[in-house]
């Protein structure tokens, strides 16, 4: 499949150190498979310890020249980068249908959001200020800069396997930032082959390391270095909170995008087809894989049939099959361990009481991609606060619909779990849209609206769905240390 790409030197199985293309210390490797149908695509090198500690050496060495650099230079680099990706645009989304699965229509899709992100910071780079201050003494002058914090170590999933790298490096880079990353085993081509467009674009060696391979060994070795001076991550609670222990002991910067769990209330005065056809698209994208998906779904009684049956009829339309194929609207899972997953939650939910409307099970799908990791878009009627779905995030095509009453219970719903990332609601009232808004303990609140991802607003969660925020204005500052400079002038 990777013979779809045109650029053939964008498809690269070795990882990314100092400029160079390398193996792994011990000449091990790992499989990358297409989940539509288990294949293997690629052997790509599996890097260890001792390689991570080059790329963290690299990383420093570089870290001088770049950082001096004027931001207009930075800017530069970045914008060529941009541009080269901007013109790879068929053969990326290619790449992260075949490694990823998801359709090539999401792909382009996760594409125009990534390269923006390479965009917006090329022009964010410019406008890094510090402040001078009104000094306390006629003797002195007191001045406020910001300079770049040093190596940074990236570390993302596999769900978008674009975007979660440029809004890491990108903003990293225009601060004068190194970078080493890990994408994650599942879906490193990608990152390869934005690597390989940054090389071309004059990043200079050092600057960009890509290190796939042992995520225990390399995490580990960026974790104890003294040298990684900060840590940006996106991926699940568990290695997140590994990552935030472990980044006490050098007192590390961290930034955590971690799980979600999120709520998606339909009030009584909504427009339902908007609601529905927003939940729809919520709850499905990338097959229920991304840390936004509407995971919870609460639906005021009066409408809660008329709502189901909306929903219902809307799910039966996706289509399920390879991501290539332009026919799919809805694609594989990234692992069998994601496809009994979800298949737990339905059993735990028909268990305890729900009703599957539309799906319950894997799709009969024919040779060879029978052999995928398929789970058919799944709808819960009468889903209730003690299923294992409510709990916990089920990264999957289920969507559980669960019954309100009044305002003030869908908001203790939805504030009942210990995430707190996205949430929406559909609702035509202005108080109610805000009053709602203010009291949703998230990090981003979608009203009337899904779409919620733009490079310039910013992204992330409070309580256990993390720390910090990618893109924006603010975007910029993760990567920044205030430095005050007082000058004696008497
Ligand atoms: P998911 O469940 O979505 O795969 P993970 O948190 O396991 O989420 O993966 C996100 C990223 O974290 C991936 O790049 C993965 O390789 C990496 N990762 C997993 N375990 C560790 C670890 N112990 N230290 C550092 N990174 C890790």
């Amino acid at each position: 499949l990777l013979n779809k790409v045109h650029d053939k030197d964008l498809v690269k199985t070795l990882g990314f150190i100092n400029g160079e293309w390398v193996s792994a210390s011990d000449g091990s490797t790992i499989p990358v498979d297409n989940p539509a149908t288990g294949e293997v695509i690629a052997n790509v090198a599996c890097l260890k310890a001792s390689d991570t500690k080059s790329a963290i050496a690299a990383a420093s060495a570089a870290f001088p020249l770049w950082s001096s650099k004027t931001a207009k230079e930075r800017s530069t680099v970045l914008r060529r980068w941009y541009d080269l990706v901007l013109a790879a645009q068929d053969d990326i989304s290619t790449i992260m249908t075949v490694e990823s699965g998801k359709p090539f229509a999401e792909s382009k899709g996760e594409f125009t959001s990534g390269v923006a992100s390479i965009e917006w910071f090329a022009e964010e780079c410019r406008r890094v200020t510090g402040d001078i201050l009104q000094t306390v003494h006629k003797d002195r002058r007191m001045l406020v800069v910001k300079q770049p914090v040093g190596v940074v170590a990236a570390i993302t999933p596999w769900n978008f396997p674009m975007s979660m790298i440029t809004r890491k490096v990108a903003p990293a880079l225009a601060a004068g930032c190194t970078v080493i990353l890990k994408p994650a085993e599942s879906t490193p081509l990608t990152a390869l082959a934005l690597a390989e467009l940054g090389h071309r674009a004059g990043i200079p060696n050092g600057v960009l390391n890509i290190i796939q391979g042992d995520a225990k060994a390399i995490g580990d070795t960026l974790i104890e270095s003294d040298s990684v001076r900060k840590i940006g991550f996106t991926g699940s609670t568990r290695v997140g909170k590994l990552l935030f222990a472990g980044a006490a002991d050098t007192v590390k910067r961290v930034s955590l995008e971690l799980g979600g769990n999120a709520p998606f209330i339909v009030f009584d005065d909504a427009d339902i087809d908007a609601a529905a056809a927003g939940v729809v698209t919520s709850a499905f994208r990338n097959a229920g894989q991304t840390c936004i998906c509407a995971n919870r779904v609460f639906v005021q009684d009066g409408i809660y049939d008329e709502f189901t049956k909306a929903v219902t009829e809307k799910v039966k339309k996706l289509k399920q099959g390879p991501g290539l194929d332009p026919s799919s609207t809805l694609g594989p899972l990234i692992n069998t361990a994601a496809v009994e997953r979800v298949q737990g939650h339905v059993d735990d939910a028909v268990a305890k009481g729900a009703t599957v409307t539309v799906g319950g099970s894997k799709p009969d799908l024919p040779e060879p991609y029978n052999k995928g990791f398929f789970y058919a878009p799944t709808v819960l009627s009468n889903a209730t606060i003690d299923m294992k779905i409510f709990r916990e995030e089920t990264f999957g095509p289920a969507m559980p619909l669960f019954r309100f009453h009044n305002d003030e219970e869908a908001i203790q719903l939805a504030n009942n779990t210990e995430y707190g990332l996205a949430a929406y609601f559909f609702t035509k009232d202005l108080k109610r849209s805000w009053q709602v808004a203010e009291r949703l303990e998230y990090g981003m609140v979608g009203v009337n609206e899904v779409a919620i991802t733009s490079e310039v607003a910013p992204f992330g969660g409070i309580k256990h769905s993390g720390l910090g925020r990618e893109h924006s204005k603010y975007g910029l500052d993760e990567f920044l240390y205030i430095k005050y400079i007082q000058m004696g002038i008497g």
